[in-house]
């Protein structure tokens, strides 16, 4: 029997003709000489009925049909009965009476129900991948990854981009994360890494000629796994030459133009909003705002160096700042105790509290309120953070990366427990002008903002080229796309001249050695006459969970690794062979005494 349909696209149009089906058993109903049978595939779900009428041998195979059971069916479409039909399904309106019916593989009683919203562990639903796949919710979300990806490939074909691939066994590329690495068999003791991004080649793509690149990159960074992380991720990686920070800027906003046309059928507005990183953070208190509401941080350092309140006046005298978010109600919406709650919170950001005051009809009311009786104050404070009565202020004081991490959490927060957010849109943000460097307080030491490619500003290169000066103090020509407060991807105009480049390692702590050992190949290729170029990548699973309006990445990935970076179906990674380990020339210290 050849298929003639799929079992959901059967519908009105089709009754009267034969049509050869086959799927899996969903459900089975037993009237006693009647069955009924609802038959799956990847378009949906279409009813069988079977009875000796129809076909007796039919009904016989329909008798030892279970769930799961895998069948082809020949039947006669039929309208249903007015009141069977069944208007929320495409194929409410008819029925197959089956003729004949053959069973192409029996199942076991899966683990759970191949059905939306159940309710099991994440680890059971992964080890039985290929079941909970099967699920319509997972199957419309590998649809529209697919969708995603199709429009992609298109979008780039239609603008001239060469879709070239770039190799998966490489040398360690710096993105800030540690590196997965591979042994070589044929040179025991040397490793290729996986690419943290195909960065480096992309580049060399540029040095050789092919001036518009793109690639839906597979990359890997071996970090600890938090929310929409994955040990292996795909990047919709692209470079251009000869193009400006807007030339790339404008090319993105086509593709994620297309992309939402295609995948959701939605019209975006180009081109979109562009904010620099200084204001971002002003405002925000964090590089990926969510601007579908407001909350806004207010600077009230000025008024508050001279208040009598200690915490706020020293603050600002040791070169630190007070900020403010108003919560419109908020003086309502939370208690004290859910206010000590908040302030227990903000501690893992550095912040040593959470001081607050409720605007009333007379004054400030909450344990501080004592400190701002002076009206004149109040009505400073009132006018810069436009707080009303009955708004709630809260306020960090501290140096301003905890005043920003603090207020920007609580701002985030307190939108989504209070429903300010508008989940329909989709708010999409250029963040532009970056730190060249950021300073990392764990590692106690400069690193690269973006990564040890990125150019510096023009005005800003003689930070970089000047032994005399600080290069930390170098904007860069980068830029983030953000999508609903989330980073969706980040690229930047490259350093195309090595005189540069080696200044940039060195900023980055690289000795002339050490630099050259790593980068030697990149550096020299850099004497061969670059062109000016840069890029961007987008991070693809994120971008698919977020149009497939999924809460966690691994259900737009067939096949991902659970949080502690196991794939629980293959049972990745897994112990060899000794003898493999042999030929690798590698041996594995025995820690059975970590183990105790
Ligand atoms: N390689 C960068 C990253 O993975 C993106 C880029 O600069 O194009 O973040």
């Amino acid at each position: 029997m050849k298929r003639t349909t799929y079992a959901g696209l059967v519908d009105e149009k089709l009754i009267g003709e034969e049509v050869v089906l086959k799927g899996w058993v969903q459900k089975r109903r037993d009237l006693g000489g009647l069955i009924f049978i609802d038959l799956r595939d990847i378009k949906g779900i279409v009813q069988l009925v079977f009875s000796e009428e129809y076909g007796e041998d039919a009904l016989k195979v329909a008798d030892q049909l279970r769930g799961e059971y895998v069948i082809e069916v020949r039947g006669k479409v039929v309208a249903r009965a007015d009141k069977e039909v069944n208007d929320k399904m495409r194929t409410g309106k008819v029925e197959v009476d089956i003729v004949e019916a053959k069973i192409l593989a029996t199942a076991k009683t899966p683990p759970f129900y191949i059905q939306d919203d159940i309710n099991v562990s994440d680890d059971l639903r992964l080890k039985y991948r290929y079941l909970d796949l099967r699920r319509p919710e997972m199957q419309r979300s590998i649809l529209m990854r697919n969708r995603i990806i199709q429009a992609v490939h298109s979008f780039f074909d239609s603008q001239e981009f060469i879709d070239i691939e770039t190799p998966t066994l490489t040398k360690s590329t710096p993105e800030g994360a540690r590196d997965y690495l591979v042994p070589s068999r044929v040179y025991p003791g040397s490793f290729y890494a996986l690419p943290q991004s195909p960065q480096q080649f992309k580049q060399l793509l540029m040095g050789a000629g092919f001036d518009k690149y793109y690639q839906i990159a597979r990359c890997y960074r071996d970090e600890d796994l938090r929310g929409d992380r994955q040990p292996e991720f795909t990047q919709i990686d692209m470079e251009m030459s000869f193009a400006d920070p807007e030339e790339i800027q404008e090319v993105t906003e086509g593709l994620i133009a297309k992309v939402m046309k295609d995948a959701l059928g939605k019209e975006v507005q180009l081109p979109f909003a562009k904010m620099s990183w200084d204001e971002s953070m002003a405002r925000f208190g964090t590089d990926q705002p969510d601007v579908r509401f407001g909350m806004e941080l207010k600077d009230l350092s000025e008024i508050m160096k001279n208040v009598d309140f200690k915490v706020f006046s020293s603050a600002v005298e040791n070169g630190g700042q007070v900020k403010a978010i108003a919560v419109p109600g908020g003086a309502d919406l939370y208690s004290r105790k859910d206010l000590d709650a908040f302030g227990k919170y903000v501690e893992r950001f550095g912040a040593k509290g959470l001081a607050w005051l409720k605007v009333t009809d007379d004054g400030f009311s909450g344990p501080i309120a004592k400190f701002f009786g002076d009206d004149a104050v109040r009505d400073e404070i009132l006018a810069k953070t436009e707080a009303k009565v009955g708004d709630l202020l809260l306020f960090a004081a501290d140096n301003s990366r905890v005043v920003a991490n603090t207020l920007s959490y609580l701002r985030v927060q307190i939108a989504k427990e209070q429903n300010m957010i508008d989940e329909s849109k989709f708010a999409f943000l250029w963040i532009v002008d970056w730190p060249l460097f950021d300073y990392d307080v764990d590692l106690k030491r400069y690193v690269a903002a973006h990564h040890p490619f990125t150019m510096p500003n023009e005005e800003d290169l003689h930070y970089l080229m000047n032994a005399d000066e600080d290069p930390h103090k170098a904007y860069a020509q980068s830029y983030d796309i953000i999508l609903n407060g989330l980073e969706l991807g980040g690229g930047s105009i490259r350093i195309h001249r090595r005189d540069i480049q080696e200044k940039m390692f060195e900023a980055l702590g690289f000795t002339k050695e050490s630099a050259e050992a790593q980068f030697g190949y990149f550096l020299n290729a850099l004497d061969y006459g670059f062109p000016p170029h840069g890029g961007l990548a987008i991070g693809l699973d994120r971008f698919v969970r977020l149009l497939a309006d999924r809460d966690n990445i691994r259900d737009v990935i067939a096949f991902p690794k659970n949080s502690k970076a196991v794939e629980p179906l293959t049972s990745a990674p897994a112990p060899v062979a000794t003898k493999q380990l042999e030929d690798l020339g590698i041996f594995v210290a025995d820690n059975d005494e970590d183990k105790k």
